[in-house]
């Protein structure tokens, strides 16, 4: 990791942060449009590389830490860190967890979001919807005055003591702005009222990293890319989020809502529900 500090943001730098996150989004929607069966991963890595520096950005990804592509495409029992390439070809009945950088004025954006490809099993649909439920019950969590562990405790609770789902321990959120990793981590284990205190300012990437089975993973031969031990899937949701003032509800810089719209439109992609509406639209206003 590069930069490890608490760096607290000013209002301008965090309308920077959201745009490069915003850039994410509206990348993660047209790649939302385009995903079928029989597309490969370079295809839609290609594309996404044109679409962001056709936006004044830069991949985020691309070169940092030797990484080589644009977006990291995740397939099924990969967690996260696939490498998009010509022989990765999606099919019905996969799972993607697809995580997109960009850079933009200095500042980086960050989110992910797991794509589900025509019939995925039913067990991975659950596995799916709960991982990004327990992504909005972290947000939630993620607020001036509360620490780390908050955010922590109630991804963990949730999917592993209440749903017996397997959370990867190698593999954390972060501070989000002039580096793409800054401190704090955010794990998506560990106690209440433990770690760094959120202040106002201070921006994270919240993104649980979910597994059907056990929690534990392996690094695959291409030195990237992160499976699950018993090859079971895994799924990934990630937002970035700016903790606000007085423990009022974090700011999302990153927006699923136009993502989760092309996949309802897209008759190839099937839309994992909400699993309380009324907590999305607290950070997702309809
Ligand atoms: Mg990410
Ligand atoms: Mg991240």
């Amino acid at each position: 990791m590069a930069v490890r500090k608490m760096e607290f943001k000013t209002p301008e730098e965090i309308e920077l942060i959201r745009q490069s996150c915003l850039l994410v989004s509206k990348t993660l929607t047209e790649v939302g449009k385009m995903l079928k069966p029989g597309m490969t991963g370079l295809e839609i890595d290609t594309f996404a590389e044109e679409f962001i520096r056709d936006h004044g950005a830069v991949p985020g990804f691309k070169g940092l830490y030797g990484c080589p592509s644009t977006l990291l495409v995740s397939q099924n029992e990969e967690v996260v860190h696939g490498l998009p390439d010509k022989n990765q070809v999606f099919k019905d009945g996969d799972i993607l967890s697809i995580d997109c950088g960009t850079y933009m004025n200095d500042f980086y954006g960050d989110a992910a979001y797991t794509f589900c490809v025509g019939d995925v099993a039913e067990e991975t649909m659950d596995l799916c919807r709960r991982t990004k439920h327990a992504l909005y019950l972290g947000i939630d969590q993620a607020r001036a005055g509360n620490r780390t562990g908050d955010i922590s405790f109630a991804v963990q609770s949730y999917t592993e003591r209440k749903h017996k789902y397997g959370v990867v321990r190698e593999l954390v959120g972060h501070g989000l702005g002039r580096s793409l990793h800054e401190a704090p981590d955010v794990p998506n284990f560990g106690k209440r009222g433990r770690g760094p205190v959120l202040r106002e300012g201070l921006v994270i990437a919240i993104e649980p990293m979910i597994n059907l089975g056990t929690k534990n993973v392996l690094s695959k031969p291409d030195g990237w890319t992160i499976v699950t031990k018993d090859r079971k899937p895994s799924a990934h949701y990630e937002h970035s989020v700016a903790i606000t003032k007085g423990g009022e509800p974090a700011d999302l810089m990153s927006d699923h809502r136009p993502i989760e719209e092309a996949i309802r439109n897209n008759p190839n992609l099937k839309f994992v529900d909400n699993l309380d509406d009324e907590l999305v639209w607290r950070y997702q206003p309809v």
